[in-house]
């Protein structure tokens, strides 16, 4: 599985130099012009990365970044066309990862973004819940133990909680898990769900991570 890179850019051709130089560093990548699609786009699809550029239509960089830590660590890189602005940036806190001046070459993102991804080591949004998800291995370490999940459980776990407290429909949650548009049935997103929620209860101590929302869906989320 390729890792998702959003590109959050207004300017047009800028966009698509970028998208080009990471595509062809084997990531997949998505596109916004517009600042107020970000978080919904964040929240529906559960990018690996954003690039974020400061000064966008619609909703600030800035904005958008604070917003995005409230409720995720997913890595971001801000992007500025001002230098003096990132002094003024790591000053403010925002936690953001990494903060890039334009102009830069495509290939210097390309670097960054790796860089980035390997310091976080693709455990984004998750480590709050004593829960550890490498990517590279598709392994999810619950307080220590190895939940020994099988790709799609690991997945949809990934997916769940980086997505903390949002209740997720199973078509959602196919959509998501099956971009290929295979057909599943519900009970088959049923069945993945049932078998992960034994495994993360057999190595929490009976702790739930996942609950069902009667009629709904699903939702991580943990027990304070
Ligand atoms: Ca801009």
């Amino acid at each position: 599985m390729n890792k998702v890179i959003l590109i959050v850019e207004d300017e047009e051709k800028l966009a698509s130099l970028l998208s080009d130089y990471l595509q062809q560093a084997g990531f997949e990548t998505h596109i916004l012009a517009d600042g107020l699609a970000v978080v919904p786009w964040v929240r529906e699809h559960g990018p690996d990365l954003v690039l974020l550029d400061l000064m966008l239509p619609g909703r600030g960089g800035l904005d958008i970044c604070k917003e995005l830590r409230s409720f995720s660590t997913l890595p971001v890189i801000m992007t500025t066309a001002r230098i003096e602005e990132i002094d003024r940036l790591l000053g403010l806190e925002l936690g953001a990862d990494d903060y890039i001046c334009k102009p830069f070459s495509p290939r210097e993102i390309v670097a960054r973004v790796k860089a980035v991804l390997r310091r976080t080591g693709g455990t984004a949004n998750i480590q709050s819940s004593g829960l550890v998800m490498d990517e590279s291995r598709y392994q999810a370490i619950l307080n220590g133990l190895d939940l020994e999940l099988t790709t799609v459980e690991f997945k949809l776990l990934r997916f769940l909680a980086a997505n903390a407290g949002r209740i997720f429909g199973r078509q959602q949650l196919m959509d998501r898990i099956y971009p290929d548009e295979r057909i599943v049935s519900d009970r088959t997103i049923d069945s993945h769900i049932k078998k992960l929620r034994k495994k993360i209860s057999a190595s929490g101590n009976g702790e739930e991570l996942i609950h069902s929302v009667y009629g709904v869906g699903y939702k991580f989320e943990r027990q304070e």
